[in-house]
């Protein structure tokens, strides 16, 4: 039965960039050099940060990612130190190369899911846009993390060059004993802003044609899918998570975003020193935007990814656009 995951007020979520530094060069990542720099954290700082960011009284759930993670070399360290510290559920974002052995120098016990990036059920369309090899490394590295005792997630980033293969992701999903699907949508910023991305967006006929009953077939098969509400329905209420959620995103230059959507500009919420001091920034910021109600849902998806909005004769929209945090969510059938 698919249900929608509203914000909970009860955990924090700290998606934390320990470096931006990649091997692959995917066509729509979304990292941005120009603003987030290239910078790698030091295990020091990363403590400091993880420290800052834990809440005593809340579930704090901590997301590694890059850039590439695994190629930081202390990214063990990183892990056990949050464990320490107290994050009760701990995923690594990976693009399945694997780096430094990581399989080798942490358990299941300390990793809840080891998260794999792949867009196309084929090394023809995976690799067109996430580069030559690219299936092949990381389909192997998911079997080789499952073999470990590692649960193991995919998530695919769905856009016009890839829609056509999501339905092949059924079988491979079961065949590689992937255990959560995340089908995400292609986010306009990084290089997909700078590259014709815009064009790549999906549009709500071709989205409600193809993900929902993707998202059943695969459920059905025993997977557990997430993904994002995207299209609100008339009587759907608009929420921006910016205002009622615990969710940072964290970059190795020390911004702190709290939503997604504007990683591309300078609109952090906070900075965070090496020491872990956290400061507000000035005006104007994201948190300035997320106060305004505007009638096509979120503010900010207009400012920067507008090609998902349609209008009526009348010019008002023709329907909302939700939180990008906001997912639907159907558990794998038993
Ligand atoms: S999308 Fe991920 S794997 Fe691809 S280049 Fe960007 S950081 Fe690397
Ligand atoms: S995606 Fe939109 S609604 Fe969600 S946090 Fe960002 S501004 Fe708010």
């Amino acid at each position: 039965m698919k249900k929608t995951v509203s914000f909970s007020r009860n955990s924090v979520n700290v998606f934390f960039h320990i470096l931006t530094r990649c091997n692959l060069q995917c066509r729509h990542c979304y990292i941005n050099p120009d603003q987030h720099g290239d910078a790698t954290v030091s295990v020091e700082t990363a403590i400091a940060w993880l420290k800052r960011f834990h809440h005593p009284d809340k579930k704090s759930n901590l997301i590694l990612l890059g850039g590439e993670p695994t190629l930081h070399p202390d990214l063990d360290r990183i892990v056990r130190a949050a464990r320490e510290i107290g994050y009760a559920s701990l995923t690594i974002d990976t693009n399945g190369y694997l780096f430094h052995d990581i399989l080798d120098k942490v358990t299941p016990a300390e990793v809840d899911y080891f998260s794999f990036s792949l867009d196309g059920a084929t090394d023809g369309t995976n690799d067109r846009i996430r580069g030559r090899g690219s299936f092949e490394r990381c389909t192997a590295g998911i079997r080789a993390a499952v073999e470990k005792g590692f649960a193991a997630s995919l998530i695919y980033t769905v856009s016009r060059e890839n829609l056509h293969e999501l339905t092949r992701m059924v079988p491979l999903l079961k065949q590689l004993g992937v255990s959560r699907f995340f089908i995400q949508v292609i986010g306009i910023r990084g290089r997909s802003a700078r590259s014709g991305g815009d064009a790549l967006q999906l549009t709500r006929a071709e989205w409600e044609a193809h993900v929902p009953p993707v998202a059943r077939e695969v459920a059905a098969a025993g997977i557990t899918v997430t993904y994002p509400k995207v299209f609100l329905e008339a009587g759907d209420r608009f929420e921006c998570a910016g205002n009622v959620a615990d969710n940072y995103f964290i970059f190795p230059n020390g911004r702190v975003y709290r939503c997604p959507l504007c990683e591309d500009f300078p609109l952090h919420s906070m900075t965070i020193d090496s020491a872990g001091a956290l400061s507000p920034t000035g005006k104007i910021n994201e948190s300035d935007l997320f106060a305004l109600m505007i009638p096509e849902g979120c503010v900010i998806n207009k400012l920067v990814q507008a090609g998902n909005l349609a209008y009526t004769d009348d010019g008002s929209p023709a329907y909302r656009i939700a939180c990008c945090l906001l997912k639907e969510e159907i558990p794998g059938a038993v």
